[in-house]
């Protein structure tokens, strides 16, 4: 790493980690110094006694703090003796080790690996290594979110909106290495005809309160989102499933008005992504020229057709739609429980056509996880397989397929040297029982452990 690159980043550590302290001080999970960020979770009580003794606010003691984080910066860990599951060839590696330094992946080295002095060994004792998951459809905006989701082995995301912008700071607390991860793709304001709330996440939205429908509306809505470093523009082509007053089948923006969406984000260099159940709504957001829609659940095999010679990706978000039909979880509502019903054997039938169609599939669980959340992407992964996918695709469709819709394949989405450090440990092969996602043991992301069950196992401290 360049010098310059390195003191810039020492720079931007030691202005952010007194910022962290003030903000995020008290707080149970985020690590208030990126010194701290740095332990494992299971050490978490020397942590933060490590980090009292250096909590003196004097020049010297900051200097000292920057000078250990650049040294624990190029920290190895080695996560020693795991079966690696490789989701670009489809091949499992027996016995490895995956070498981190820094954020990195420096190599993936054979069975009888001798892990170089000094480094940090987890020894997974014949588990099984995948990559982090990439959740493609979100909508985290907490700090206790974001957490709930690493933990659940989740080392990427894509927002699909939130209220006012938390997604842009979250992205950059884990660009700041304050916090492990998700890697955000941050959506900001979804373009959608009525704000809500998000009339207050900007002052310049004020003309918006009367709607956001004219051309002149759209323009401006997802300019400010760029204006304030989004990675991409959530729009919708139907009305939403998760209220009980509206039909997840109507229209909502014509072709017209979705491609002056498309437009205006593709001159900030951004690309668009659109909620869409019913059929017409997502055949006018596919033409109009969105990346991806999402949920898709009534998309004629002609949509799919059109979506396959695009390139265009489907999102089903499957298990949301499961949710509906279930008391508990993110939608608990008696008149959604009967929708959902509806809903849930006509998105089944799309998936699997999609899937034998060759349409890209990105998993996305469509959750906020919040506290009462059940979704996770590992439970549409299980879903996937259900559905008609070999074990190996649905992984796919959680890592690589997921980074190619954010156009994130070359740094994450993989185990492979040179890419980020993101990555999870299961108990058994994925390969033979997908179940097996669902309970992940480690969580390494951006070259930081973030969970570490081993060799405790599950439900231990
Ligand atoms: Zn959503």
């Amino acid at each position: 790493m360049p010098n310059s690159a390195a003191l810039r980043r020492s720079l931007l550590a030691s202005l952010l980690a007194p910022l962290a302290v003030l903000l995020l001080g008290g707080f149970s999970f985020v690590p208030p110094t990126p010194r701290v960020a740095l332990q494992e979770a299971t050490v978490q009580q020397e942590s933060f006694a490590q980090q009292e003794s250096k909590a003196q606010p004097e020049t010297t003691a900051q200097r000292e703090t920057t000078a250990q984080q650049e040294t624990t910066a190029q920290e190895v860990v080695v996560i020693q003796n795991g079966n690696l599951v490789n989701v670009v060839d489809g091949t499992v590696a027996e016995g490895v080790s995956v070498v981190v330094e820094g954020r990195i992946i420096r190599s993936i080295e054979a069975a009888g690996f001798e892990p170089p002095a000094g480094a940090r060994v987890i020894d997974v004792g014949g588990r099984w290594i995948l990559p982090g998951f990439i959740d493609t459809h979100t909508h985290i905006r907490t700090l206790d979110a974001a957490r709930r989701a690493l933990h659940s082995g989740v080392t990427t995301v894509r927002s699909s909106s939130v209220d006012a912008f938390q997604d842009v700071g979250l992205r950059e607390l884990v660009r700041a290495g304050v916090l492990p991860g998700p890697d955000m793709v941050a959506a900001g304001i979804f373009v959608t005809p009525e704000l809500g709330q998000a009339l207050l996440a900007d002052p310049r939205l004020i003309p918006l309160a009367g709607g956001v429908n004219t051309h002149e509306e759209l323009r401006l809505l997802v300019r400010v989102n760029a204006e304030r470093g989004v990675d991409v523009i959530k729009t919708r082509g139907t009305e939403r499933a998760g209220l009980p007053e509206t039909d997840p089948r109507q229209q909502v923006y014509d072709e017209a008005q979705l491609r002056v969406v498309v437009e205006e984000a593709a001159r900030h260099g951004l690309e668009v992504q659109a909620h869409a159940h019913g059929d017409e709504g997502a055949r006018a957001a596919v033409l109009a020229g969105v990346r991806s829609i999402e949920h898709g659940t009534y998309l004629s095999r002609e949509t799919l057709e059109l979506m396959r010679e695009r390139g265009t990706y489907l999102v089903p978000t499957y298990s949301t739609v499961v949710d509906l039909t279930q008391p508990g979880g993110d939608y608990d509502d008696p008149v959604l429980r009967v929708r959902g019903s509806h809903m849930l054997p006509r998105l089944a039938e799309t998936v699997r056509m999609a899937h034998e169609m060759g349409v890209p599939i990105a998993t996305g669980a469509d959750t906020s996880y919040g506290p009462e959340s059940l979704l996770r992407v590992s439970h549409e992964v299980r879903r996937f397989v259900e559905l008609g996918m070999t074990p190996m695709e649905a992984l796919r469709s959680a890592t690589i397929v997921g980074a190619e819709l954010l156009g994130r394949a070359d740094t994450t989405g993989s185990v492979e040297p040179g890419k980020e450090a993101d990555l999870i440990v299961v108990e058994r092969s994925p390969l033979e029982d997908i179940g097996s996602v669902e309970d992940v043991l480690v969580v390494v992301s951006n070259g930081q452990v973030a969970v570490n069950r081993l060799p405790f196992g599950l439900g231990s401290h």
